[in-house]
């Protein structure tokens, strides 16, 4: 493996390569690989470490900074401030992630075929799709990893007669560690630390990791390589300045880094949609306590979700979480802390997810992005039915205690409470919410005017310079958007070798 760290930098120093690659995550990883297979002399570069599977902690304070953009605590601004996490290490977020591998829904592959062509349909985009969900082993569960806590959510909507589906993930041998947001420690999960990126390796791709770029390099109104700082990973200083050249760059940084770096251009503003679309598919945490043990923790941490209520844009899923992560969601000081944590093996924890009827915008402020996204009269309205949803199929099921994502009403112990949740939430800024699926600001298009990057990927009026991550989407993808990702990332290399000729 052919990877360089923040010491091995030179100030000044200048690399070359056929094509350089921002982002090691769905999108990076993929196109890098792609190319490396063509034939390409590809360089990747990453912000983060290279961390493999045998250096993974359960614990989160060993985990969180390593792995973790800002130790997992950025914030989107808006009504209500919402908290993201995204990755910064080789694989990207999807060493953090929690595997799940769905293509979109129909409806939403119809409305792309509608809004670009049939390329962008479910049968133009098949092929993308099976050869990603073939190279990252996208499977259902196998039956004894999954645990106690998805067979209560799995009952509890058979008895509510709710549709439910066992998930489909990006595994190999799962055995149901319940580790996914810590990294892997088995490497079932097929990140592309553990997937696309030893292809690339393999078809000799290098990989400069700790090195953050800020800059492109455009020359006669081509994008002809990057400039980066390498990043001590100890102090996060920026330390040596270096260049890498090359024939085309492929921005695929996540939807708030990538179009901060192209934010400073120009040429890629032209279209006024540049960080525009931001979507962000938020989510709201919903946690029982069973007067009996569940132990969440043995099994996979979602097997499941409930798609009953799919057409109203309300998705609900299981998501069990360590100890550490578990206390953060719950309200309570002191003794009553301790109290609620006493039970975290009588814990079921699920999330509703809502899909984006508005979208934000990405700015770019003294260098570094600026989220900005507020949810609509419709969503808070999503989100109370879906957490009144989960809160009738954990006490359905048996709980004492459901705890809500409302710092004005933290918990109910009866289904007679239920009503409280419509009396007491009239406005959106006491709703907790979370999210980690960042998508949309540099939307692909067959329209200049109207999109950032044209259906090869590359950004409109800055030739070379193409984008391969989550903010190409068109819309929101309407359930867990890695595969669609990988999808698009693997049509952009393609698309590459097409224009550029085999490396
Ligand atoms: C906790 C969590 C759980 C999730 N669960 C699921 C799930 O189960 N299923 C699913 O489909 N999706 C899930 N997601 C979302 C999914 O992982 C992301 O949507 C996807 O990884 C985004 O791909 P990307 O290529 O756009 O960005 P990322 O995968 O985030 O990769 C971007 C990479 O670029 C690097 N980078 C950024 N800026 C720079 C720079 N200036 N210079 C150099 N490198 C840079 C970052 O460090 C990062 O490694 C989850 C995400 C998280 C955080």
């Amino acid at each position: 493996m052919n990877i360089l760290r923040h010491g091995d930098y030179r100030h000044g120093a200048r690399y070359d390569a056929e094509v350089v690659v921002v982002g090691t995550g769905a999108g990076g990883a993929v196109v890098g690989a792609e190319l490396a297979e063509a034939g390409f002399d590809v360089i990747l570069v990453e912000e983060g470490g290279y961390h493999p599977t045998s250096s993974f902690s359960p614990y989160l304070a060993e985990s969180q900074p390593r792995l973790y953009r800002d130790n997992g605590g950025t914030v989107i601004m808006g009504n209500p401030p919402i908290p993201y996490a995204e990755g910064r290490c080789v694989g990207g977020s999807t060493v953090i992630n929690g595997g799940m591998a769905w293509r979109p829904i129909p409806e939403v592959l119809d409305e792309w075929e509608h809004l670009l062509g049939p390329e962008m349909g479910a049968k133009g985009l098949d092929p993308y799709f099976s050869r990603v969900e073939e190279r990252i082993h996208a499977k259902t569960q196998m039956p004894a990893s999954i645990g106690d806590d998805n067979r209560i959510m799995a009952q509890g909507a058979k008895k509510l007669g709710w549709k439910y589906v066992e998930n489909y993930r990006a595994q190999d041998a799962c055995v149901g560690a319940n580790s996914c947001i810590l990294g892997c420690p088995t490497g079932a999960k097929q990140s592309t630390l553990v997937s696309y990126m030893p292809r690339a390796f393999e078809h000799g791709a290098r990989c400069f990791t700790e090195l953050r770029v800020d800059e492109l390099v455009i020359e006669g109104g081509r994008c002809v390589g990057v400039k980066a700082w390498a990043v001590n990973p100890r102090t996060r200083r920026d330390e040596q300045r270096v260049t890498i050249r090359a024939r085309a760059v492929v921005l695929a940084c996540g939807a708030v880094h990538t179009p901060n770096i192209l934010l400073q251009y120009r040429a890629a503003r032209r279209s006024g949609q540049l960080g525009k679309n931001f979507l962000c598919h938020p989510n709201a945490k919903v946690v029982a306590r069973f007067p009996y043990e569940v132990k969440g923790w043995q099994g996979v941490s979602q097997g499941g979700q409930i798609r009953e209520f799919r057409h109203d844009g309300i998705v609900l899923a299981e998501n069990f979480v360590p100890p550490a992560i578990m206390a953060a969601q719950i309200h309570g000081h002191g003794d009553e802390a301790w109290d609620v944590m006493k039970h975290y093996n009588h814990m079921v924890a699920t999330g509703v997810l809502v899909e984006d009827t508005r979208a934000g915008h990405v700015k770019r402020v003294f260098g570094r992005p600026s989220a900005r996204y507020d949810i609509t009269k419709l969503d808070h309205e999503r989100f109370l039915r879906g957490i009144r949803y989960l809160a009738e199929l954990h006490f359905a099921m048996g709980a004492d205690v459901v705890y809500l994502p409302f710092p004005n009403l933290q918990k109910i112990t009866s289904p007679d409470q239920l009503p409280l949740i419509e009396k007491t939430q009239t406005s959106p800024s006491t709703l907790e919410l979370f999210t980690v699926h960042l998508m949309g600001t540099c939307r692909m298009g067959d329209d200049d005017r109207a999109s950032v990057v044209d259906m090869k990927g590359e950004v409109w009026d800055l030739p070379g310079c193409y984008v391969a991550d989550a903010s190409l989407f068109p819309t929101a993808v309407g359930t867990n958007p890695q595969v669609t990702i990988m999808a698009l990332a693997t049509k952009v290399a393609h698309r590459m070798v097409e224009t550029l000729g085999r490396g």
